[in-house]
C-alpha cells in the first residue's frame, strides 16, 4: 500500500502559509502539521509543543550539531527547524505530514527527500503581498523594509516547486491543497494498486 504524503507548503513571508494549513488542518481528520522548533518567543496565544517547541539558541545550536534536524534555517533573525525523527516517525506510519516552512528550508527538504511533495504558495499580486507585510502593524520600517525584501527574493523561487497555489482566499488555497493531496494518492508510481491487487509490483 502507498504510505503517506509528505507535503511542504512553503512561500513568501506574509503570503497566509500558517492560515492556510490550519484550515486545511480543519478540513481533514488525517493531515497532520509538523510542530517546529523554533528560538522566537511564544506569541501570547501559543502552547509549547502544539504550535512550536521553543527553545533556546545554545540548544538549537546543539541540536543542529546532533543531526536532529531535517532542515533548518535563520527566518528573520531567530532560528527555525523541522526534526527529523517526527518526520521519520510519520512517515513509517503512513500518515500525511504537511511542512509549513520557509524558503530555505523547502529547498533544503526538497534536496533531501525527493518524494517530498511541494507547494508554493503565492499572493495574488505583489502589492497585496507588499500590504500584508506592511499592515501586519507594529513593526520598525527597518524591519518592514527588510521583510519586503526577503518576500520578493521569496517569489522567485516559485519555479523550484511542484505547485503553485495562489492564496486569494484561504478557503480556496486549502480546497487546491487538499486536492494536490488527493490526486498524489492516486499516483500509481507511488504504489497504488487496483483493490485485491496486493502490495508490490510483480
Ligand atoms: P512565525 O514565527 O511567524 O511562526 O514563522 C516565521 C516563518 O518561519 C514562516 O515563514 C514559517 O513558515 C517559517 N517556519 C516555521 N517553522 C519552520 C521550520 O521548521 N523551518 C523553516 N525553515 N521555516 C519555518
Amino acid at each position: 500500500m502507498a504510505g503517506g504524503i509528505l507535503l511542504i507548503v512553503s512561500g513568501p513571508s506574509g503570503v497566509g502559509k500558517g492560515t492556510v494549513c490550519r484550515y486545511l488542518l480543519s478540513m481533514s481528520d488525517t493531515v497532520k502539521l509538523s510542530v517546529s522548533t523554533t528560538t522566537r518567543s511564544p506569541r501570547p496565544t501559543e502552547r509549547e509543543g502544539i504550535d512550536y517547541h521553543f527553545t533556546s539558541p545554545s540548544r538549537f545550536k546543539e541540536m543542529i550539531e546532533e543531526g536532529a534536524f531535517l532542515e533548518w534555517a535563520i527566518v528573520h533573525g531567530h532560528y527555525y527547524g523541522t526534526g527529523l525523527e517526527a518526520v521519520q516517525n510519520s512517515l513509517f506510519y503512513g500518515e500525511d505530514l504537511i511542512l509549513e516552512i520557509d524558503v530555505q528550508g523547502a529547498v533544503q527538504v526538497m534536496q533531501k527527500l525527493p518524494e517530498a511533495i511541494s507547494v508554493f504558495l503565492a499572493p495574488p499580486s505583489l502589492e497585496a503581498l507588499e500590504e500584508r507585510i506592511i499592515g501586519r502593524g507594529t513593526e520598525s520600517t527597518e524591519k518592514i523594509n527588510s521583510r519586503l525584501t526577503t518576500a520578493r527574493q521569496e517569489m522567485e523561487s516559485y519555479y523550484l516547486y511542484d505547485y503553485l497555489v495562489v492564496n486569494d482566499q484561504v478557503e480556496n488555497a486549502a480546497e487546491l491543497i487538499s486536492a494536490i493531496i488527493d490526486a498524489e494518492k492516486c499516483k500509481v508510481s507511488r504504489g497504488v494498486r487496483p483493490p485485491g491487487w496486493g502490495g508490490e509490483r510483480q
